[in-house]
């Protein structure tokens, strides 16, 4: 037993935060990385719409601000990381995509992994110059029906972005763990480019 508490307690957790504007190629590459390393996932944007599809009190709330292309107030999408990490104790780590998008949700997570002995070790920032991510965008609202992916919405989250979250990128390049990754290419190239840098943590699994 002693041994057991022992080796969760100091047994090494990576976390990763992959960033990036919305149509960055996150989701793919999110999905890639979770395969080859074996981290847990957990999508802000991919929870807050199982929610808006259950129609629970959170879903209402969330739907709203997604519809008008906002952020989703902090204090929501907070409660709902903290729950989905201590789920998951055992995990190698957490990959977290699309959170945290506001310098708010940026302390409060520093906070809770400070609280369960770990941190967030990097943070990968997928560049795409903007009429690409438009593009790419109109795309997948042509061809996936997402309420969210018409142009002037698209617009909105764009902007939002650079207004909001480019303040997350300032607050983990102050605490040097930030990299900048070329998000133009094809996506394995991509790919590989992000497992260098993930490597000099961990294996793939
Ligand atoms: P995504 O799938 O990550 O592009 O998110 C879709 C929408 O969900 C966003 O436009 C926001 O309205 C909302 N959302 C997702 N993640 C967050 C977050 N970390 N903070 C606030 N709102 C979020």
């Amino acid at each position: 037993m002693i041994i057991f508490v022992w080796f969760n307690a100091f047994s090494f957790m990576y976390n990763l935060i992959l960033f990036g504007p919305p149509g960055s190629g996150k989701g793919t590459q999110s999905a890639n990385i979770t395969r080859k390393y074996q981290l847990h996932h957990i999508s802000t944007g991919d929870l807050l719409r199982e929610e808006v599809g259950k129609k629970s009190p959170l879903g209402l709330e969330a739907q709203q601000y997604m519809d008008a292309g906002q952020l989703v107030p902090d204090a929501v999408v907070i409660g709902m990381i903290s729950g989905k990490i201590d789920e998951n104790p055992n995990a190698r780590g957490f990959i977290f995509d699309g959170f945290p998008r506001t310098q708010g949700q940026a302390v409060a997570l520093d906070a809770m992994l400070k609280a369960k002995h770990t941190e967030i070790h990097q943070v990968l920032a997928m560049e795409v110059p903007e009429e690409e991510l438009v593009k790419r965008l109109l795309h997948r609202g042509a061809t996936s029906g997402r309420s969210d992916d018409n142009e002037e919405v698209i617009a909105k989250r764009i902007k939002e972005y650079y207004a909001k979250t480019e303040a997350v990128a300032a607050h983990y390049d102050a605490l040097g763990k930030l990299e900048r990754i070329k998000g133009i290419g094809s996506i394995e190239d991509i790919f590989n480019t992000l497992g260098k840098s993930i490597e000099k943590y961990i294996q793939p699994a």
